[in-house]
């Protein structure tokens, strides 16, 4: 692999890495790990936009499972994402990071609402933004939360750190069968149904071109492998060759992708922000 050569990143982690060895809730220590590979992250210069999902406290879908109405459900789910982002933020800044939560439901007593200028400034101070409340909508996921970010921040890549390291043909716990792609296309991951992300979020990284590379976070030092193109991923992207099929039992050589560029802010734009 090559060096991506990434400026600007949004960084998705599912909320279950937060538990980390516990079956609910927040761990902090692991949440200091994780707020460690951050910081390493950051520290190569990189700008980063961070999205943490609330799955380790409260899923719409799980409510509705058991007679909840969904959209009351899913705006429980979103005020989960909030205590995950403000939890990050604490881990973050004790270790000298300086961030801001920007939530897409409005709560001026403990974050920022979502102002994209803002959140531009922000970073350019060198913060990381962590983006909480997904879209701020129900029916959606913090997987859309995440596309939508990326897109609206113009980030050269959406990289999701969960406990697996990229996206499989099928469950690999359930079939040993199931191969790794080390790149495949949208169109390909909508088409299968691979359960990497929402369908929503993959279509609005595909119209908008955001490489989205998928990793496992629980691996220590992982990011900052990823971040430079090497370690163990997927990368879902735009094929330049026809899509093969994959073959059994084997590593695929999946489509290709479009080569990741970085994308230079034109100086006249970060002046008039200024
Ligand atoms: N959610 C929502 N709209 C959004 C983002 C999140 O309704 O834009 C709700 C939804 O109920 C979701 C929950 O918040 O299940 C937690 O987010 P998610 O499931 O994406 O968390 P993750 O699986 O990444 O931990």
């Amino acid at each position: 692999m090559t060096d991506p050569n990434y400026k600007r990143v949004l960084l998705k982690l599912s909320g279950e890495v937060l538990m980390g060895e516990q079956a609910f809730g927040i761990d902090p220590g692991f949440v200091t790990e994780l707020a460690r590979e951050v910081k390493a992250a950051k520290e190569t210069g990189l700008e980063i936009c961070l999205v943490i999902g609330g799955g380790n406290i409260f899923r719409g879908m799980a409510g509705a499972a058991k007679g909840m109405d969904r959209a009351q459900a899913d705006y429980m789910g979103m005020l989960a994402t909030v205590m995950n982002a403000l939890a990050m933020q604490n881990a973050l800044e004790q270790l000298g990071v300086p961030t801001r939560v920007q939530s897409a439901i409005e709560m001026d007593k403990v974050c920022e609402p979502v102002i994209r200028r803002r959140a531009e400034r922000h970073l350019e101070k060198g913060r990381v933004v962590i983006f909480a409340a997904g879209v701020g909508a129900p029916y959606f996921t913090t997987d859309s939360g995440a596309a939508l970010r990326a897109a609206e921040m113009k980030c050269d890549a959406l990289i999701k750190g969960t406990s697996v390291d990229g996206i499989y043909s099928a469950d690999p716990k359930t079939d040993p069968s199931a191969v790794r792609y080390d790149t495949i296309d949208y169109d390909t991951v909508l088409a299968q149904n691979l359960k990497v992300m929402d369908a929503s979020a993959v279509a609005l990284c595909r119209d908008n071109k955001i490489p989205i590379v998928v990793f496992s976070i629980r691996e220590r030092g992982n990011l900052a492998r990823v971040l430079q193109g090497k370690g163990t991923q997927t990368i879902v992207g735009t094929p330049t060759v026809k899509v093969a099929t994959a073959p059994k039992k084997k590593a695929v050589k999946a489509p290709k992708v479009e080569k990741t560029k970085a994308v230079k802010k034109p100086k006249a734009a970060k002046a008039a922000q200024a």
